[in-house]
């Protein structure tokens, strides 16, 4: 060995024995609960478009879609690995009737709702009645993204939003995590379809979290329970440790007997708080597999039922309120007043679990149909910012009225619109006209009344 190759061996068994001391002290330290400072770091922006949609539940694609069909160049971002939000991530497989509750039966929503139960028909993927449509929601996760692909709008699957870049109340860029790191996409116009209004809390929106917000279900799909199984779960519960609930249940389409159970509440659970969050799903799972036991024990000869599908999210009814320029009211939705910028209708009626003991208050509509303002949407407060779906500014009565998935998608049709016109128009959102919002949509097919 000569003197250099000498040398530089001693250097770096020198700086091997520092590091390796290094890692013994930090083995040897208790991990403490304090603070990290992160390095400053450069963001690759992935994306720069007219508008960035975050959250792809129905709304945020249907959002994504008027906006992709007034147009615009539009990405859309969602954290689960498919689309639909609560209809395929939470299995929630009904959509309410499109007619209104007046003896003509008139249709008051249309739209890209209409244009998707048509297609879904298509494949027996579609049960109907009175009420409304029971969904095949693995089929719907199909023709989403074939819709997200046919509009030529940018997809990221398994991403998050995490946080944004504003300048004043302006939002710049919004940050997305994935397997490509953390990343940056830069929009005109953003739509927060994320039901917990991810973006719009970074953006310094009011909101509140309300007391006694509705509490969250885990869904399931099950094959071969007896008939009787909700009464059988009411009768046995107490030995089986559940608390009293109500119940409900759907069939899906086409699937010889598979149904999908709402059957409990995972109760006293904010589902913003990811501590909160952890511990409802396991605790949602944990009940499906209490109430098959009380089927495997108490079912007859249909004791031995299959669990084939849980969620891929807890079911939530419920979190962050925003106040936007206009609070929908309960007396509004009950008296089934008419709104000069109305972009979306429904007969849905306020219908609130109960956060302690899950039972449905109902409360009938005193009219044929309601209808929701633009005005619900958008805040003077962010000029580049719509809200959609259930985040929209609604007072806890309304709430319970206007969260069914047939009144949000409409919310994000209008969304997609909105954006559409601010880009083209070079206006900020509060300045575009509900009017032209409304024109738009129903040269679009929606139903504007
Ligand atoms: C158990 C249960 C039963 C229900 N029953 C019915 C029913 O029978 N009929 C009916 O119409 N309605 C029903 N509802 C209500 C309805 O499903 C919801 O109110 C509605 O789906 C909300 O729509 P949304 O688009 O606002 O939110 P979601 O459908 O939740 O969509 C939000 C999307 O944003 C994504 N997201 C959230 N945060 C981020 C983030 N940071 N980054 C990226 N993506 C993000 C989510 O993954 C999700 O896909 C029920 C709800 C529950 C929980």
């Amino acid at each position: 060995m000569n003197r250099r190759t000498f040398l530089s061996t001693t250097a770096l068994a020198v700086t091997g024995m520092r590091a390796l001391a290094q890692e013994t002290m930090v083995l040897q330290q208790t991990p403490s609960l304090d603070s990290i400072e992160e390095k400053p770091r450069k963001v690759p922006v992935v994306k720069a478009c007219d508008v960035c949609v975050l959250g792809g539940g129905c709304t945020g694609v249907f959002a994504a879609v008027r906006a992709a069909q007034m147009g615009a160049r539009v990405a859309l971002v969602e954290k689960q690995n498919a689309f639909g939000g609560m209809a395929t991530a939470g299995i929630v497989n009904v959509w309410h009737k499109l007619i209104s509750n007046s003896q003509d039966r008139k249709q008051i929503i249309g739209g890209l709702t209409e244009q998707v139960i048509k297609k879904l028909e298509l494949l027996g993927a579609v049960n109907s009645d009175a009420h409304g449509f029971y969904l095949n929601t693995e089929e719907l996760k199909i023709e989403l993204d074939a819709l997200v692909l046919e509009h030529k709008i940018t997809p990221y699957l398994n991403t998050v939003y995490v946080g944004a870049q504003l300048q004043h109340n302006q939002i710049n860029a919004v940050f997305i995590e994935n397997k490509n790191g953390r990343q940056a996409i830069r929009a005109k116009v953003f739509i927060d379809a994320t039901g917990d209004g991810d973006l719009a809390m970074h953006a310094g929106l009011p909101f509140e979290i309300r007391d006694g917000l509705q509490p969250p279900t885990t869904c399931a799909k099950i094959i071969g329970l007896p008939k009787n199984i909700r009464k059988l779960i009411d009768v046995h519960r107490e030995e089986f440790g559940l608390v009293p609930d109500a119940t409900w249940d759907a069939e899906i389409p086409s699937s010889s007997g598979v149904k999908m159970c709402a059957y409990r509440h995972v109760f006293d659970t904010v589902a913003t708080d990811a501590d909160q969050l952890t511990a409802a799903e396991i605790e949602g799972r944990r009940q499906v597999r209490v109430y098959m036991n009380i089927a495997r024990k108490y079912g007859g000869e249909f004791n031995k039922p299959c669990l084939l599908d849980l969620p891929s999210s807890l079911g939530i009814r419920e979190t962050r309120s925003f106040s936007a320029n206009y609070t929908l009211t309960g007396e509004d939705v009950l008296a089934c007043r008419r709104f000069e910028d109305a972009i979306a209708n429904g007969t849905y009626p306020v219908d609130i679990h109960d956060p302690k003991t899950g039972t449905y208050k109902f409360q009938r509509l005193k009219g044929d149909f309601y209808q929701i303002p633009f005005s619900t949407m958008v805040s003077d407060k962010s000029p580049n910012l719509v809200l959609a779906g259930r985040m929209i500014s609604a007072d806890r009565v309304a709430f319970g009225a206007v969260r069914v998935m047939v009144n949000l998608n409409q919310t994000g049709e209008a969304a997609g619109v909105a954006a559409a016109l601010a880009v083209s128009g070079s206006k900020t959102v509060p300045q575009i006209s509900a009017k032209a919002v409304r024109e738009n949509l129903a040269k679009l097919g929606a139903v504007i009344i």
